[in-house]
């Protein structure tokens, strides 16, 4: 029989209710005042039929009242699924569809997008999410237990490597994420998490989810602003703080030659590879980093770098978290040896029973317990996770393997260049040859001669760019990776 729990939220206004839950903006919320609201919303959902298992899309941006929405809907035990704001109508229409959605929960801001994006799809409900609030409280229908087994949420993925597919998130996974990060970064009364990361992303979730099962302050803002995190880091007593490579460095450019106070002892860097120039950059000023690699199958980090081997072992993900396992499988199924590069292979509690209604690329991906994450990467003889690269991103020249990761952290490093994607290109001589997009800083910046001059310095020669474009921009995803599968298609619009 599954394992059951209390609900999460009520036990923790049971537990510790004066202690602050949630600050936004000039508002703060204790537990007890966050489980009060969340119950008139729930009043207000159960009124509308939301209710147990029901499947009720989210179109929100981080707010207050998004959180305790969020809340609301575990207190019914809804499953909730969660909609980036930033895809198009098209896009959010096939999620919702995928998921076959009963009922689309939307802030109003995103009105015309909610009803374009439902217009195809039969049957979902919709409502705003501000005529929730002040719900009638009495006799709502709260699941006063969870099981372990239950979907809490469903998260698309990002879409970087194809379709986005719908990762199915038990409380379990929640609970054993959440506690896999407190047994590796440590757990203190005065910990206070600033969440500036979408929380309809597993990396601001997961946050959410913290705050209940810690009894955890945290300090949510509506979007990045790298000043506004410097103000609250100090005035707010922020602990600790998520960020991606882009956010720490406009962080590491606003405080300048300034220093972090010295509560703050933990940035967790994750989101995608982090580049060697920033991490150093962050040592050069004590900013504590740890990285992380993690998926939203795997309901946020799996792997992370203890502070004690920032240094040592700059450019490591660092080692499975408590409960999760790892290996790296070769492509003939065996398992990789010391700095072997294979496939990483993740299992734990934390890792997603499967994906929504994909039974084939559920028993693809997940085998015998084991997540076939379709990185690539490699284990040193101390058994720290270099994570080198996506499967379907690497690139094959004469028999070499390139990882467009490697080559594009070496452009990022030239002052001159702002961002830079790496893909292969069909030559009839090698199979494939790497070429580079770059977006420079001016647009007088370095010529492709130049670039071609820093790599030779830096890379051995088969991986030096054959070829470089400069565009304007490059193509990113809604939660702004990196598309190298579409490079190839700014070659007729960049001037060579
Ligand atoms: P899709 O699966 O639809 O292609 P996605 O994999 O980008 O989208 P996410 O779950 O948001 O969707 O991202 C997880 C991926 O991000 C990982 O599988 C990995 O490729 C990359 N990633 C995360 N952390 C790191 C890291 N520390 N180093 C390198 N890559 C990372
Ligand atoms: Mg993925």
């Amino acid at each position: 029989m599954a394992q059951t729990m209390p609900n999460f939220l009520r036990k923790r206004a049971y537990l510790t209710p004066e202690r602050p839950a949630i600050s936004y903006f000039n508002q703060q919320l204790s537990f007890r005042e966050l489980y009060d609201r969340s119950l008139q919303v729930a009043g207000s959902l159960a009124a509308l039929g939301v209710k147990k298992r029901s499947l009720t899309g989210v179109l929100v941006k981080n707010s207050l009242e998004s959180a305790v929405f969020l809340y609301a809907l575990q207190l019914l035990g809804s499953t909730a699924v969660m909609l980036n704001n930033r895809l198009s109508a098209a896009e959010l229409s096939f999620q919702l569809s995928d998921a076959k959605a009963e009922f689309l929960i939307y802030e109003h801001t995103f009105k015309d997008l909610a009803y374009e994006a439902s217009g195809k799809v039969s049957k979902v409900k919709m409502f705003p999410l501000e005529d929730l609030a002040g719900g009638d409280v009495t006799d709502v229908p709260i699941e006063q237990e969870l099981s372990l087994d239950d979907v809490c949420t469903i998260m698309y993925t990002s879409g970087t490597t194809g379709n986005p597919k719908g990762v199915l998130q038990t409380y379990g996974n929640h609970f054993w994420s959440a506690s896999a990060s407190a047994l590796n970064l440590g757990l203190s009364q005065d910990d206070t998490w600033l969440c500036s990361v979408p929380i309809f992303h597993i990396s601001g979730f997961s946050i959410l989810m913290r705050s209940v099962i810690y009894g955890m302050h945290i300090v949510l803002h509506s979007h990045f602003d790298a000043k506004k995190s410097l103000e609250d880091i100090e005035a707010k007593k922020v602990t600790i703080m998520s960020v991606v490579g882009t956010t720490l460095t406009r962080i590491v450019d606003e405080l300048g030659d300034g220093r972090l106070p010295e509560h703050f002892r933990c940035m967790l860097l994750g989101g995608g590879p982090a580049p060697l120039p920033l991490l150093e950059a962050c040592r050069s000023r004590n900013i504590p980093v740890f990285q992380t690699y993690g998926m939203t199958e795997t309901a946020s980090q799996s792997v992370t770098l203890a502070p004690e081997y920032s240094l040592e072992k700059l450019g490591s993900a660092g080692k499975p978290l408590f409960p999760v396992s790892l290996k790296i499988e070769l492509q003939d199924g065996r398992e990789a040896a010391e700095g072997e590069a294979g496939e990483i292979l993740l299992k734990g509690p934390n890792v997603t029973p499967g994906y929504l209604n994909r039974p084939e690329e559920t028993a693809k991906k997940i085998v015998d317990g084991w997540l076939h994450t379709g990185d690539i990467g490699f284990l040193d003889e101390e058994g720290f996770l270099y994570v080198l690269d996506r499967r379907s991103d690497l690139i094959i020249s004469g028999g070499e393997n390139i990882y467009p990761a490697e080559i594009e952290s070496v452009l990022l490093s030239h002052p001159g260049v702002k961002e830079a994607g790496v893909t292969g290109l069909p030559n009839s001589e090698w199979g494939q040859v790497p070429a580079a997009f770059v977006v420079l800083v001016e647009e007088a910046g370095p010529s492709a001669d130049e670039l071609r001059h820093y790599c030779q310095e830096k890379l051995a020669k088969y991986k030096v760019p054959r070829e470089f474009y400069f565009a304007k921009e490059l193509p990113r995803n809604a939660s702004n990776k990196l598309l190298r599968r579409k490079l190839a298609e700014l070659i007729e619009e960049a001037g060579k």
